[in-house]
């Protein structure tokens, strides 16, 4: 971890933040990449667009929403590092909204912090089915056990997969093996390469996130 931080500048020193970065036209919007929504986010769009938390060492530690980050920032506990091109409007101010944010303090992130939940399943397989490849909307997909519950199969990161209900339904209370499906990966835990590889798919359209993320 120190080795790969040590390789590489330090994110400030790389490049100071100049007008150039905070005055980006409309063009740079990711609303304007993005497929599903107009070319403009709507206010509520905008608030769930993603932030990179970084640790007060700038290492990457999370990915929140803008209106968590907002919070955060408030509440004094994270600063800006880089702001999106977008910016909020209340009655008397407009908001730049940030990009990426800092927590002011450092704080200790246990290697396997993540909690084992649907959400964060769905989120490793990348919403595929292991067993069928195909990826799917998070409603359209349920958690298999590996190994049923009912043949002593427990529930853990290496024994939970996503499945698309069809699978389910025909693996029914079999092991991969018995019900003739291959996974398509051996499931396992959160890591810190897991969890930086997310960051860079959910940041893949914001340029501001590279540096952080060394891609
Ligand atoms: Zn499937």
């Amino acid at each position: 971890m120190s080795a790969l931080r040590q390789d590489s500048p330090s994110p400030r020193g790389h490049r100071p933040l100049t007008a150039a970065d905070t005055a980006v036209s409309s063009s740079d919007q990711p609303a304007g990449s993005r497929t599903q929504n107009s070319a403009v986010p709507r206010r509520g769009s905008l608030m769930q667009e993603p932030v990179l938390v970084l640790n007060a060492t700038y290492e990457p530690i999370n990915v929140t929403a803008v209106r968590r980050a907002m919070v955060l920032m408030l509440k004094g506990v994270a600063q800006a590092e880089e702001l999106h091109s977008s910016e909020v409007h209340s009655a008397a101010h407009s908001h730049r909204v940030p990009s990426v944010i800092r927590l002011v303090a450092y704080r200790h992130i246990p290697q396997q912090s993540r909690a084992l939940s649907r959400k964060n399943i769905l989120l490793r397989d990348r919403n595929t089915c292991q067993f069928c490849g195909r990826v799917f909307p998070s409603s359209e997909l349920t958690l298999d056990h590996v190994v049923p519950r009912s043949r002593g199969g427990r529930s853990t990161w290496e024994n939970l997969v996503a499945c698309c209900y069809r699978c389910n339904n025909s693996k029914g209370d079999r092991t991969p093996e018995e019900a003739g499906f291959k996974l398509a990966r051996r499931p396992r835990p959160f890591t810190l390469h897991t969890s930086r590889q997310l960051m860079r798919l959910i940041g893949h359209r914001d340029e501001r996130w590279r540096k952080y993320l060394f891609y």
